[in-house]
């Protein structure tokens, strides 16, 4: 087998592995089920691609989304990995070949979508495929506490067997306990090693706040927008909230770049608006959840939802587009009890036009959608700390420290309780007031310091290729600026500078602490 670090560099072109990778390859590499949870962008593809290569032989990855599918493969085939694709959207020619190529023993990925499973063609070559390795990716879609079930999915226990029980993987973003337990269940995954990790980002500061009515909403909204530079996303729960805001904002801050976003508007109108929001840097985007998907702008400051989301995935997902480069961006949510009908709109259309789902999955579903609206209200209204609350839906485990949020700030004032089925939403309680880390002062030689390491860590992102904030969060790069180290002992006393970045950037660390650029 191949050293998995020779892997990573000749044939991944990376330098290094990101956090956790390497121990959930091993894994794979010892035969392990593995079951692994982590935020998107972390990273979670190599961490199946690798193993494939070192385990020669065949690996079959099912995906869902077949533009996601075809960026991966063609990613592969830059790198020369041998890689094929097997979806609807190829002509039944190709669909041959590929099979063909199967049949001859192909060794490397193939890339399947999962609405083959139902294929005779497909179906009488799986028992000859003998894989080495099964991946479900996005593997949310198995369960019914998802927020995004799939139906042929539910063939995949069925397909693994006819598989030969291959060593299995599967990987999403946005799994609740629940949702593991699910994948674990109907996978017939065998003691997996089970990696939840990453969800923490310390650098976004999380609010909630209830505005009744949409007036003031509106009011709020115009007022923070007012005071906040950087660019940033609003997002409403329907489209024509969308068009609304949009106007009115357009209206009210002439100065400022706003667009709108949402499915119901044309191709090219859609484009223009994304194209725009990129292109400035204090561009507003007005947007459904349409809006996000492949969107890579960094330098995102704030994330405001206009309306509660349906679930408590959905908000983390769409607020942690926020920030990305690291730096500190806020992430307000704006809820109000009538949020809860158009959820509820939404959660009564849950299989409509379905042709599959049986009435009682029917009702699962829109009674797990009922408890995940439920979960996102309480998470808003309780004056618990927020990234905590995030962490725990996860079951991430990572300790937090100095939060920012608006409950850890002593910003949240009593509430009443809100309007729940459950009935279960304590009331807020004001905490006193502390400093956010945020507008922690520094002296200004620390001041400059602390510019002087941020540069260093941009250098360092980009030369890694890196998100910033998993080279140093914010709050540790200022610790180390009023601490002063002048050796790496000292350095290595700070907290958040564990062996690893020691070794990895103390040293230049050390030189932003001399003065020079
Ligand atoms: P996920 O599936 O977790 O959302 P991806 O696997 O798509 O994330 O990876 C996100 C990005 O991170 C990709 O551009 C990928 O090439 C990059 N990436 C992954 N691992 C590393 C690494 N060790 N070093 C640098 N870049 C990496
Ligand atoms: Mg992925
Ligand atoms: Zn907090």
């Amino acid at each position: 087998m191949d050293n998995v670090d020779d892997l990573l560099r000749q044939v991944f072109q990376l330098a290094e592995f990101r956090p956790h990778q390497r121990e959930i390859i091993q894994d794979v590499l010892n035969g392990h089920d593995v079951v692994c949870v982590m935020p998107t962008g972390a990273g979670k593809s190599l961490c199946f691609q690798l193993p494939a290569l070192a385990l020669k032989g065949l690996t079959v990855v099912v995906s869902p989304l077949i533009s996601l599918m075809a960026d991966q493969v063609r990613h592969l085939q830059t790198l020369g990995v041998p890689v094929l694709l097997l979806n609807s959207s190829l002509p039944s020619s190709e669909q041959s070949q590929v099979l063909k190529r199967l049949n001859d023993g192909f060794a490397g990925l193939l890339y399947l979508a999962p609405e083959r499973f139902s294929a005779p063609s497909f179906h009488r070559l799986l028992p000859q495929l003998r894989p080495n390795l099964l991946v479900v990716d996005e593997a949310h879609c198995l369960s019914f506490w998802g927020h995004d079930f799939r139906p042929e999915y539910m063939r995949l226990a069925e397909v693994r067997e006819q598989l030969g029980s291959p060593v299995t993987m599967a990987l999403t973003a946005t799994a609740t306990p629940n949702v593991r337990d699910d994948i674990i269940k109907m996978l017939k995954l065998r003691t997996p090693k089970v990696h939840v990790t990453g969800f923490d980002r310390p650098n976004l500061t999380y609010a909630c706040r209830r505005i009744d009515t949409q007036s003031q909403k509106d009011e709020a909204l115009l007022h923070g927008l007012s005071k906040q530079p950087g660019s940033g996303i609003i997002y409403c729960s329907t489209r024509r909230l969308v068009e609304q805001l949009a106007a009115l904002f357009q209206q009210r801050c002439p100065k400022r770049t706003v667009r709108a976003y949402h499915a119901g508007m044309d191709a090219q109108a859609r484009k223009k608006s994304q194209e725009d929001f990129m292109a400035n840097p204090d561009a507003v985007v007005v947007a459904t959840n349409a809006f996000g998907m492949g969107i890579n702008k960094a330098d995102i400051r704030f994330v405001v939802h206009y309306n509660i989301t349906a679930s408590l995935e959905a908000y983390y997902q769409e607020a942690g587009r926020a920030g990305r480069d690291g730096l500190p961006a806020q992430c307000v949510l704006y809820c109000s009890p009538s949020d809860r009908y158009t959820q509820e709109f939404f959660i009564d259309k849950i299989g409509e036009n379905n042709t599959v789902l049986s009435p009682s999955q029917i009702e699962t579903l829109q009674t797990h959608a009922r408890q995940k609206l439920d979960q996102v209200f309480n998470f808003a209204y309780r004056s618990r700390c927020r990234r905590r609350a995030i962490l725990d839906y996860f079951g991430d485990r990572t300790a937090i420290t100095r939060c920012t949020c608006d409950v850890c700030r002593g910003d949240v004032r009593s509430r009443p309780a809100a309007r729940s089925p459950s009935g279960n939403t304590p009331r807020g309680v004001a905490k006193p007031k502390r400093a956010s880390p945020i507008d922690d002062n520094l002296d200004q030689p620390a001041e400059l310091r602390f510019e002087r390491l941020k540069q260093v860590r941009r250098d360092l992102a980009a030369e890694k290729k890196w998100p910033a904030f998993c080279i140093a969060h914010d709050s540790v790069l200022r610790e180390v600026a009023r601490v002063a180290p002048r050796s790496l002992d000292a350095l290595a006393e700070i907290k958040g500078i564990g062996a690893d970045k020691l070794q990895k950037f103390g040293a230049a660390f050390l030189q932003a602490m001399k003065g020079s650029p």
